[in-house]
């Protein structure tokens, strides 16, 4: 039989449900579940919920207009406000765990606290000094709603968090990071945000959290609880919420958050953003982020060979007798096209012309305005002379543990990761001498669909005599979007040609040139 529908609120001025118990999350004594009464009302246009112990007179009231329910299984929920009664000495959310002993009654109720909720944000849009509770997240309010739906459903997919977890350097450099500093996660709370897999939570309680809040916003939410569940001496210390971090409330504050938020060129997915909020929302003063900085390194490249094959791309658009049609009008549109796409792939270090810079991203202390616009100054000397075809790009991250301090790396050279590296090609090629000074800038501008548009310029400056009169000799800009990468890596890498392979590679242009 199906569960009885969710009564109309407009008529009800209260509803009662019998509860098998219910327990404080932030008092301090020992919880003593005891069996319980949960009562929806509306008082005065204010829809509230109440929870009163039967053997005491115990209660705790919550404003529904800021209350939240998350479900922990069948008979289980966690309910959190910003906004209880009990809660005003002590500025922070409150929050309690009920248990059902029927799952019929248990459904009914979660269905009715949506009805009631719905009610108390109609009230809430109508407040008398005119503010308007648009219900809209932080998240919702910068993220377009076609990219935020594409990104979770990406991520709510088993393939890509298997993807990540068999990245090793990753997943094994987390794994060393958290195990080798246990005094940081033994006995505190720890949150995981954006918990995927929940791999990262169950680390930490591996380590000895207290316990650990893995809080995921997308489908993967529930196949972290059925993984955690099925590591019984770890799930009891941790609890899965499904939601963004943004949106959703907590018990109690962290003493450790602990994420994998990185993307191309550390920022790309703006889920950096995300964890300096649960930074913000969640930590305790003086608590510890894993990772704690980011750097994103940069050093001028010369790859002929990549070059030639992103302009040789558009050349299809050359063709002036297409089947009669002459497609030259969008040869430029076409290039332009190709050049804006940031090239993924793994490369060989001595393409670098140049010693790297790096541009320092510290977690702690970044707000999240400052991630929407990143300008970064750029002044390189060249180490030999050559062609310039643009500006490489990787990131590493650093695990301020108490104990060791761990990087992550994902340098050209060092172990691959999935992450590869990043290279900016321009459409104009600069050439230098080494000792030549390489000057520029990388402006990252971020966008609604969780990215970033690329503005780089790099110029050359005056070299050898006549260089103090500082001018520049060649300069060259280009526009990318992170959004659209040219996934490269399926290139062979490390494969060493043989000649008879150069003489079929060669014959393979020449087919290609000739059905141009
Ligand atoms: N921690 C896991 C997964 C990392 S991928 C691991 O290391 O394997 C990043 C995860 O964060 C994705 O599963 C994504 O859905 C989640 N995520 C991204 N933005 C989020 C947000 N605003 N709130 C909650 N989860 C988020």
């Amino acid at each position: 039989m199906e569960a009885p529908p969710p009564p109309s609120t407009n008529k009800l001025q209260q509803q009662e449900f019998t509860l098998a118990s219910v327990t404080d999350l932030t008092s301090s004594s020992s919880p003593s579940p005891s069996s319980a009464v949960a009562t929806f009302s509306c008082v005065n246009e204010v829809t509230e919920l109440r929870f009163q112990e039967s053997e005491s007179a115990h209660g705790f009231t919550f404003d529904l207009s800021s209350t939240q329910l998350f479900k922990l299984g069948p008979l289980q929920f966690i309910c959190v406000s910003e906004n209880s009664d009990s809660v005003k000495q002590d500025s922070f959310s409150r929050g309690v765990v009920i248990k059902f002993s029927d799952e019929k009654e248990s459904k009914f109720f979660s269905d009715s606290f949506e009805e009631w909720t719905k009610d108390a944000a109609r009230k809430g849009s109508s407040l008398p000094n005119g503010t308007v509770s648009d219900g809209n997240s932080k998240f919702d309010n910068k993220i377009e709603a076609a990219s935020a739906k594409m990104y979770f459903h990406y991520y709510g997919q088993l393939l890509h968090q298997q993807n990540m977890l068999q990245d090793y350097v990753r997943t094994g450099t987390y794994h060393a990071a958290v195990m080798e500093n246990r005094s940081d996660f033994a006995g505190r709370v720890v949150v995981d945000v954006g918990a995927g897999s929940g791999i990262l939570s169950m680390f930490a309680a591996l380590a000895g959290a207290k316990h650990v809040y893995a809080v995921e916003a997308s489908e993967m939410a529930d196949y972290a609880r059925k993984l955690i569940a099925g590591n019984p001496l770890l799930a009891e210390r941790i609890t899965v919420i499904k939601g963004k971090i943004e949106d959703i409330e907590l018990p109690e504050k962290a003493d450790v958050l602990i994420s994998e938020p990185m993307g191309t060129l550390l920022v790309n997915e703006r889920m950096l953003e995300t964890y300096v909020i649960a930074r913000d929302r969640f930590l305790s003063p003086n608590g510890k982020m894993f990772p704690t900085v980011g750097r994103i390194h940069m050093a001028p490249f010369s790859d002929e060979f990549l070059f030639v094959e992103m302009a040789n791309k558009a050349l299809f658009w050359q063709q002036q007798n297409y089947y009669g049609v002459d497609l030259t009008p969008l040869y430029a549109s076409a290039h332009q096209g190709y050049f804006s796409q940031p090239v993924v792939d793994a490369f060989d270090p001595r393409l670098l012309v140049a010693p790297p810079m790096f541009h320092v991203i510290d977690f702690t202390q970044m707000k999240e305005e400052q991630f929407y616009e990143i300008d970064v100054p750029l002044k390189f000397t060249a180490s030999v002379c050559g062609r310039v075809h643009g500006l490489a790009c990787w990131f590493d991250v650093l695990f301020d543990g108490s104990t060791v301090q761990r990087w992550f790396t994902t340098a050209p050279g060092a172990p691959t990761t999935h992450w590869y590296q990043i290279r900016c090609v321009l459409t104009q090629p600069i050439h230098v001498m080494a000792g030549q000074e390489l000057t520029g800038r990388l402006h990252l501008v971020a966008h609604s669909a969780q990215s970033y548009t690329i503005n780089l310029t790099l110029s050359a400056k005056m070299w050898g005599p006549g260089a103090n009169q500082g001018g520049i000799l060649q300069s060259s800009s280009c526009k990318f979007d992170l959004k659209e990468p040219y996934y490269r890596m399926s290139q062979p890498q490390d494969i060493q040609i043989q000649s008879d392979d150069l003489e079929e590679i060669e014959l393979l242009q020449q087919n290609a040139n000739a059905q141009l």
